[in-house]
């Protein structure tokens, strides 16, 4: 522990500690150096299923530039002391934004939140880590750009470089972020600056626009990972379509989900949808609708099927509720239109009606995230259970129908043998799928919290045992999930580890990597 009762960073002394803070101070200013615990409480607010103190900072620093960051990494080097970078630091359900193991500092890279370039003719922008979506969104409006970006659902306070360097996932066109990036900036462990692809080659202006470079690609590496420091990322926009068509497909029983993702995957390959097809259980949509668990189910355990059913009904709610959209001329979807329609039909689903669509709270965040506009309308989800306990689990499959309800089948019954919901959907991202379930528990409750961590690893090792990875995961998991990905992968990590960084000094543990 430190003077004012924080914990340490392993292997430091509380002497040495003061004496890299004050160094730090000397960088970046005293105020941006943060080590008192009223102070460090919002880098410690996790919703994971395990005790805050396992994830406590030591302190936390606000660089403002590249060259603050490069010098940061200097002191940490001297005084061999572990940092965690965050960019927007909304990695809510993943571990928000508090570091993979306790006693790291927090690098907050908020107030590097410049806009660096947006070209309206490439379609393409540089960001700093602290751009929120929402910046970006009234910067493109405010100067009358008529260009869209995919961003996550929390996209009104989370940013494009965070979202992007843990592999998030959107719902435009461009919903595969780290697909749709090109170029990154990153500090080393050891101060150096590396600019990937064409951002190496001196005097270059295709650093936005060509991914690639020359010899082998290395942005991969500086994602889900802890290689480098990225400080600015290049991304790509989307001209905004003359004509946007966003639908809803109600399917009423639980067991149609073999067919809707056999129905609407040719559709999503040969892109006639562009964007991922989104298909939420019944019980994603109603606490965003809202609709009150309390009126339906009280007590413990998990919430019965007939239950379910009668929220359906009293709601006008799909057992599976398909969300996609058309992106063109008013011409190439009225065409694409009526193939949805065919669709639609063929597979038993309802098309909602604009009608009802309107007004529904639930549709229509949907709607404007499929537009790349930001809100918070997912939030309705922690309102389901309450007390603020959520992590996710989001094992990837072949986008086939085979597929589905044995996922479902086991992730409902391993949920319910402790005690909580199926809250989940399946994302047709292209080829994959992505079967994403939010694990909600009350956090104040300590007998739930070990339940939900319990439930956890169940998932997880019942999923690998079928084949099934995550495709990402919570920073309280983060060694287990790697170690379901095999010993050889888990090697060559550790060397590239030894070779970027030596003295394991960022973010020790994160994604399972460390010396
Ligand atoms: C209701 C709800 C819905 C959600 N829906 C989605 C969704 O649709 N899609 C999705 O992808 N996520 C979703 N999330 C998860 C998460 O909130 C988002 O992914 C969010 O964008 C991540 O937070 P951030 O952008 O602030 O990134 P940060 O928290 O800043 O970064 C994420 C992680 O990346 C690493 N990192 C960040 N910056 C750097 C850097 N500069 N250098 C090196 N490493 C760095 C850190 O380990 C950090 O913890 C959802 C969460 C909630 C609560």
């Amino acid at each position: 522990m430190s003077s004012n009762g924080m914990p340490l960073p392993q292997g430091s002394t509380a002497a040495t500690f003061a004496k890299a803070l004050d160094e730090l101070r000397a960088i970046v200013g005293r105020e941006h150096v943060v080590a008192e615990p009223e102070r460090l409480a919002s880098y410690n607010k996790i919703m994971l299923p395990v005790p805050d103190e396992q994830h406590a900072p030591s302190a936390a620093i606000t660089p403002a530039d590249v060259e603050q960051v490069q010098a940061i990494m200097k002191v940490l080097s001297r005084h061999k002391l572990p940092v965690y970078p965050i960019s927007t630091g909304k990695n809510l359900g993943y571990g928000s934004a508090a570091p993979v193991r306790r006693g790291q500092i927090v690098m907050d890279l908020r107030r590097m939140n410049r806009i660096l370039s947006v070209d309206a003719d490439l379609c393409t922008a540089l960001v700093e880590p602290g751009v929120t979506y929402q910046q970006l969104y009234d910067y493109l409006q405010e100067n009358k750009l008529p260009l869209w970006f995919s961003c996550p659902a929390p996209s009104a306070i989370a940013g494009p470089l965070g979202n992007t360097v843990d592999r998030g996932v959107g719902y435009t066109p461009y919903g595969e972020h780290f697909l749709f990036s090109s170029g990154m900036e990153v500090v080393l462990a050891d101060g150096q600056v590396l600019r990937t692809g064409m951002g190496s080659m001196p005097g270059s202006n295709t650093w936005q626009v060509f991914k690639w470079g020359y010899g082998p690609t290395l942005d991969g590496l500086f994602t889900q990972s802890n290689y480098g420091i990225v400080t600015k990322l290049g991304m790509w926009l989307m001209p905004a379509p003359p004509d946007f068509r966003p639908f809803c497909i109600q399917y009423p029983d639980e067991s149609d989900i073999t067919k809707i993702v056999e129905a609407l995957r040719p559709l999503r390959i040969a892109m006639v949808i562009p964007n991922a097809v989104v298909i939420a259980h019944t019980l994603w949509e109603a606490p965003c609708t809202p609709v009150q668990r309390a009126q339906y189910h009280t007590g413990p355990g998990a919430i019965s099927d007939e239950a379910v059913d009668r929220i359906r009904k009293d709601h006008r709610i799909g057992a599976w509720n398909v969300y996609a959209a058309l992106y063109g001329t008013k011409e190439t979807n009225d065409a694409n239109w009526k193939i949805i329609e065919a669709v639609a039909a063929a597979s038993g689903g309802r098309i909602v009606p604009a009608e009802e669509t309107k007004g529904s709270k639930a549709v229509e965040y949907r709607f404007d995230l499929m537009k790349g506009k930001p809100n918070l309308g997912e939030f309705g989800l922690y309102n389901w259970r309450g007390g603020g306990g959520s992590m996710w689990f989001a094992p990837v499959s072949q986008a086939k129908g085979s597929e589905t309800l044995k996922q479902m089948r086991m992730a409902k019954s391993i949920l319910a043998k402790y005690g909580f919901d199926y809250v989940g959907e399946f994302i047709v991202g292209w080829r994959d799928m992505h079967h994403v379930i939010d694990l909600l528990y009350d956090r104040t409750d300590p007998a739930e919290m070990q339940k939900a961590y319990a439930c956890y690893d169940e998932l997880l090792h019942s999923f690998a045992k079928e084949g099934y990875g995550v495709y990402r995961a919570s920073t309280a998991f983060a060694e287990k999930v790697a170690a379901t990905y095999g010993p050889v992968k888990r090697d060559v990590e550790r060397r590239l580890k030894r070779a970027l960084d030596p003295q394991n000094l960022i973010a020790p543990g994160r994604c399972g990597i460390e010396l």
